[in-house]
């Protein structure tokens, strides 16, 4: 490509290689350290499979002492929303996933290799760009829209591949008289890269994740610089990752087929390839199916709704620790106490590379564990926090009712394996509580006269009965004697094996007369424990 060809391309100054590559020096890695990243794109929200991939992207480089950052690509300025980059910091902030480097909140870098946002990059990708184009790796394309449909459709009808590759790359032939004419026409150009690859040749990608894979090589003359002067993705990600010393690319797998491609690109640009690591996205079952989580179709790929529902952050990290490595449930249980971040995550070792099934039931029984090691007032502070931004009647009631409410929270709570596994999430609380507040509370003694074979008549009784006699002084056997003694009169069996042996010979047993006060106190048959409620609430309501 001639000189005036390359000014033409390139009218504007910009940085030389020598002085780009001086400002990004190589990181100065110990033997094992690795460098890993997050590289979202700003496009308004983030997808649960962005939490799980910067944690195994994270792990990664902290577990080696290395270095984790965050990049935000931003090269499809169509798709970019404003806000983007603060609901990506958050979110990953709120798991723990801290960035040694990056783009904080705010937007503003911090680290020494950044502009780490990839439309401050232009110059870098635009010298690098020309670098290859003076190398005779790379030449302007002027096809246009409609040429390239017009190509896709005689592919199709041949059915040959598509893409612009071999004979389809018309523009690769042109000539530096053809060109400079177009030029000089002030014809629309895009930056191709001019690939040397040949698809009937394989090769094999050894994937952090997903094992071996052998691919054929790539043949396509991609597009690296588009109408608008920034790179496609392709391009900036070898060279930011290049620049920014990454060792291992953690990505969705919806790039794992653009692998060749990336390392004919790094290759190409002189530069060591990083090992690769690609992700399967989050599946959920439907209907029996297994399917991907979809943007479109369900809330829970947005992590907003674990935030709108409150599920504990740790809770979440927890679960997803769970889908990495089948194995930390076992660490779990020998490790109780320690936190999730001491778990060391094997990378050969990760469950379910086709894509791990996003569990609700599985994710609510590890948050009921984790919920249940909580104090009542870590639980209070976390059940005001959520309330606070997304349901402020409630949060209101919490603050006016601090003590009384972590009185209640408090119930069977630090007891060790027995305590109470029954919050999952803060949005349950509200219900939870609701009968510690006359206002919320309601009973309907008619709907459990079939399940507890009781009238409502005797269930008054009962209540009535225990009315009477309980006393808050009452330590809990003295209060279960009285519960008893009220059974044995109305005939509910007080041995539980004798009434198994003989069921019929009672009208039922002591349970079902517990419950009958359970019933009348809090309105439901499930509660924690009868006795810490009654401590608080007293018999006003039998
Ligand atoms: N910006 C790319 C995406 O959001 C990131 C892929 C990568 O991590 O390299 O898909």
């Amino acid at each position: 490509m001639t000189p005036e060809i390359i000014s033409k391309l390139f009218p504007n100054p910009l940085p030389s290689i020598a002085d780009i590559e001086a400002k990004y020096p190589s990181r100065n890695l110990q033997a094992g350290q690795k460098v890993t990243r997050v590289a979202p794109s700003p496009t308004g929200w983030m997808h649960v499979g962005g939490i799980y991939a910067g944690l195994i992207s994270e792990r990664i480089a902290h577990q080696s002492g290395g270095v984790f950052f965050l990049r935000v690509e931003d090269t499809d300025q169509k798709r970019k929303v404003e806000g983007a980059t603060e609901i990506i910091c958050n979110s990953l902030a709120r798991y723990g996933i801290i960035a040694d480097e990056g783009v904080d909140v705010n937007g503003k870098d911090f680290g020494p290799y950044g502009p780490y946002t990839q439309s401050e990059r232009k110059d870098i990708y635009q010298a690098y760009a020309k670098k290859l184009l003076e190398e005779g790796q790379a030449y302007p394309c002027f096809c246009e829209p409609t040429d390239l449909d017009l190509m896709r459709k005689i592919q199709e009808k041949q059915a040959q591949r598509p893409g612009y590759y071999g004979k389809y790359a018309h523009c690769r032939k042109l000539s530096d008289e053809e060109i400079l004419a177009n030029l000089n026409a002030g014809k629309p150009w895009v930056l191709r890269f001019k690939s040397n690859g040949d698809s009937n040749k394989r090769m094999l990608i050894k994937d952090l994740l997903k094992g071996d894979i052998n691919m054929p090589e790539n043949d396509l003359d991609i597009v690296i610089l588009k109408g608008d002067g920034l790179p496609t993705y392709h391009f900036a990600h070898a060279i930011d990752d290049h620049l920014m010393g990454t060792t291992h690319v953690v990505r969705g797998d919806e790039w794992v087929s653009s692998v060749p491609l990336h390392i004919q690109l790094f290759v190409a640009l002189g530069w060591k390839v990083p090992k690769y690591g690609h992700c399967a996205p989050l599946q959920k079952l439907d209907n029996g199916n297994k399917r991907k989580l979809s943007k479109r179709h369900d809330p829970e790929a947005n992590i907003k709704f674990f935030w709108e529902e409150g599920y504990p952050e740790v809770a979440l990290i927890e679960y997803m620790y769970n889908l990495i490595n089948a194995s930390f449930e076992d660490w779990r249980r020998t490790n109780p106490d320690k936190p999730a971040f001491d778990f060391p995550l094997n990378f050969n070792k990760v469950s379910n590379t086709a894509g791990a099934l996003f569990d609700f039931q599985k994710l609510h029984s590890i948050s009921k564990e984790v919920v249940a090691k909580m104090s009542a007032e870590e639980v209070f502070n976390a059940v005001l926090t959520w309330a606070t931004e997304y349901n402020p009647a409630f949060a209101k009631r919490l603050a006016d009712n601090k003590e009384y409410i972590t009185a209640i929270l408090n119930i069977e709570r630090n007891i060790g394996k027995k305590s109470r596994k029954d919050i999952v999430k803060w949005s349950d609380v509200e219900n939870d509580i609701a009968y510690f507040f006359d206002d919320t509370f309601t009973c309907d003694l008619s709907a459990f006269t079939e399940e507890l074979h009781i009238s409502v008549d005797e269930m008054k009784e009962i209540a009535k009965e225990f009315k009477a006699v309980y006393s808050k002084d009452d330590d809990k056997n003295v209060w279960f004697g009285k519960i008893k003694e009220i059974a044995e009169k109305h005939g509910f069996a007080t041995d539980m094996k004798a009434y198994r042996e003989n069921p019929s010979a009672f009208k039922g047993s002591i349970s079902d007369v517990a419950n009958v006060l359970r019933i009348c106190i809090t309105g439901r048959t499930q509660s924690p424990d009868l006795y810490q409620i009654m401590q608080l609430l007293g018999t006003s309501r039998l």
